[in-house]
């Protein structure tokens, strides 16, 4: 029997872009200030934008760098899904086989169904015998 899955796997992407100064006498160095896909500099822990743009201003009138050119990197990542455990406590399924609820000690695979503890005397038991 499979609980109901209330958030289901997704595939997520995050985009981010920089603005980078490439050193003209050693390719492949520079800097990179973050940026969005415009080129307008954005704050973050450790800049605010009025910052970068004083840096990116600096750089901008340094002979040593090129023009800045906008860097977009992108990256995907799944979230697994959420299901409902039959306890009432939401229960994160990212393992093909093995998500156990951290409330009540259930255990589901990816896809929601109900399974036996894995590692429960049932598991040992069947291990033992051949036959799991
Ligand atoms: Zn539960």
């Amino acid at each position: 029997m499979a609980i109901e899955i209330i958030q289901p796997r997704q595939r997520v992407e995050r985009v981010r872009h920089t603005l980078y100064f490439e050193r003209i006498a050693e390719r492949g160095s520079g800097f990179a200030l973050s940026c969005d896909e415009h080129g307008k500099l954005l704050g973050d822990q450790y800049a605010t934008a009025a910052e970068r743009e004083a840096r990116a201003a600096e750089l901008r009138a340094d002979a040593a760098f090129d023009a800045p050119v906008i860097q977009t990197y992108r990256h995907t990542y799944v979230e697994p899904a959420v299901g409902r455990c039959s306890c009432g406590c939401k229960v994160a399924l990212p393992d093909p086989l093995s998500n156990e609820c951290e409330d009540c000690g259930r255990w589901y695979n990816m896809m929601g169904q109900s399974k036996i503890n894995p590692h429960g005397e049932l598991a040992r038991a069947l291990d033992a015998e051949g036959s799991y």
